[in-house]
C-alpha cells in the first residue's frame, strides 16, 4: 500500500510574502508595526531557522507566529565538492521535489548559482536540466532559502557576495516569486546585497523583459549562443516564439543604468556554433548593444548530444569578437567533476563577476 502524500501546509511562508505582507500579518495579530521590523530582521539579517530563533520576541507572540504562518529552511540533502572548493548543494523541498545550487569559491569572495524553478520547459538542447522536464515554480522562500543556507557554509575571509540566476530553470518563468525573492535579496529589510553582483540570467523572454527591468536593478545576462536564427532555433526553442530581431529590440528597451551592460553568454559548442562566421554573425548583431559576451566551451555532460570545441577554434572565435571591438572573456568550467547541474552551470556562474569591476 503506498503512503498517502503529506497534506500541503495551509499557513504562509513568512519569506514568501512581501514585508508588507508580514507586517499586515503582525499587525493582525494585534502587535505594533515596529514588531514586524523585529521580525523582518530575524527572517533576513538573522536567519532564523524558526521561531523559536526569534529571541527578541515574546514567548506569545512567537507562539502566535507559529500558528499562523512557517518558515522553511533548506538544508542540503547532499554536497559534492570538486577539486577546485566548488561545491554542489542538493536539496530536497517538502514536496520531495529536488533542486540544486552551486557555491563556488573565488580568492576573496563566493558566488552562488541559485536555481528558479524545479527543472526547466525551455528545452535548450545543450542542457542536462532540460531533460527532466518542467516540474514546479520555486516559491520566494525556496529561492531566497538557497542564499541564506549558503551563507552559512562560507567564512568571513571569502563572503557569499554575488549571485548568479544560472541554475535550474528559466528565472523569466517564474517572475512574480522571483521579484518578491529579489526584495529579499537586494532590499533595507532584507539581505542588502549589492544590485551589481545579482544577476539575472535569461534565454531571452523578450515579452518579459520589461517587467523585469521595471521590477529589479539586478544585472541582466542573455543566453545568446547563436547568432542566427535558423540554428539558434534548432539548438534553443525558445527562438521560435521570439527571433534574435524581437530579442534585440527587447534588450535595446530594456532600462539599462549608463554604466552597465548586458552580458551575452555564449556557449561553444564544438563544429556547431564555434565557426568564425558565427563569430563575425555575433559582432554584426550585437552593433548598437551595450554589451559584453563570455565565451564558455561547452562541457559535455553524460548523453550530451554535443561535443567540447577545440582549443584552436576557442581562441580563434575570442580574437575575431575582440577585433570586432566587442569584450569577450573566456570562462572555463568549475565543478566539472560534480556534474554542476545545467551543463555549463558553474561556468556561466562566473558571468557576472566582473560586473563588480564596471
Ligand atoms: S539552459 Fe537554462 S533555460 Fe535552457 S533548458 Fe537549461 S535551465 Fe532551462
Amino acid at each position: 500500500m503506498s503512503t498517502p502524500a503529506a497534506k500541503p501546509d495551509p499557513r504562509p511562508d513568512l519569506r514568501d510574502l512581501t514585508p508588507q505582507q508580514v507586517q499586515d500579518l503582525v499587525v493582525s495579530l494585534g502587535e505594533k508595526p515596529f514588531r514586524a521590523r523585529q521580525v523582518l530582521r530575524w527572517l533576513y539579517k538573522g536567519a532564523a531557522g524558526d521561531f523559536e530563533a526569534m529571541s527578541d520576541l515574546a514567548k506569545g507572540l512567537r507562539q502566535r507566529l507559529h500558528e499562523v504562518s512557517r518558515l522553511t529552511w533548506l538544508t542540503p540533502q547532499a554536497v559534492g565538492e570538486s577539486g577546485d572548493g566548488t561545491r554542489k548543494l542538493l536539496y530536497a523541498l517538502d514536496d520531495g521535489a529536488r533542486i540544486e545550487s552551486v557555491l563556488i569559491p573565488e580568492e576573496d569572495h563566493h558566488t552562488l548559482c541559485v536555481s528558479s524553478q524545479v527543472g526547466c520547459a525551455q528545452g535548450c538542447k545543450f542542457c542536462k536540466t532540460a531533460t527532466l522536464g518542467f516540474r514546479r515554480n520555486l516559491r520566494p522562500a525556496e529561492i531566497v532559502g538557497q542564499v541564506l543556507t549558503a551563507r552559512t557554509m562560507v567564512d568571513e575571509a571569502r563572503p557569499l557576495t554575488n549571485l548568479v540566476f544560472m541554475g535550474m530553470g528559466e528565472p523569466l518563468d517564474n517572475l512574480d516569486n522571483l521579484l518578491i525573492a529579489l526584495g529579499h535579496i537586494l532590499g533595507e529589510h532584507g539581505l542588502q546585497m549589492s544590485q551589481r553582483k545579482v544577476t539575472i540570467s535569461t534565454v531571452g523572454l523578450a515579452d518579459k523583459l520589461a517587467a523585469l527591468g521595471r521590477g529589479t536593478p539586478a544585472a541582466l545576462a542573455v543566453s545568446l549562443n547563436v547568432p542566427n536564427d535558423a540554428l539558434r532555433s534548432r539548438i534553443m526553442p525558445v527562438n521560435r516564439r521570439f527571433s534574435l530581431s524581437t530579442l534585440k529590440a527587447s534588450l535595446l528597451a530594456y532600462p539599462l543604468k549608463p554604466t552597465r551592460r548586458v552580458t551575452l553568454e555564449y556557449v561553444l559548442l564544438g563544429g556547431v556554433n564555434d565557426r568564425p562566421e558565427h563569430a563575425r554573425e555575433l559582432i554584426a548583431w550585437t552593433r548598437g548593444l551595450k554589451c559584453k559576451v563570455n565565451l564558455i566551451p561547452f562541457n559535455p555532460h553524460d548523453g550530451a548530444a554535443f561535443t567540447a570545441p577545440r582549443e584552436e577554434d576557442v581562441l580563434a572565435f575570442q580574437e575575431i569578437l575582440i577585433a570586432g571591438n566587442l569584450t569577450a572573456l573566456l570562462r572555463r568550467s568549475r565543478g566539472r567533476e560534480i556534474g554542476a547541474a545545467c551543463g555549463q552551470l558553474a561556468a556561466r556562474a562566473m558571468a557576472a563577476e566582473e560586473e563588480e569591476g564596471e
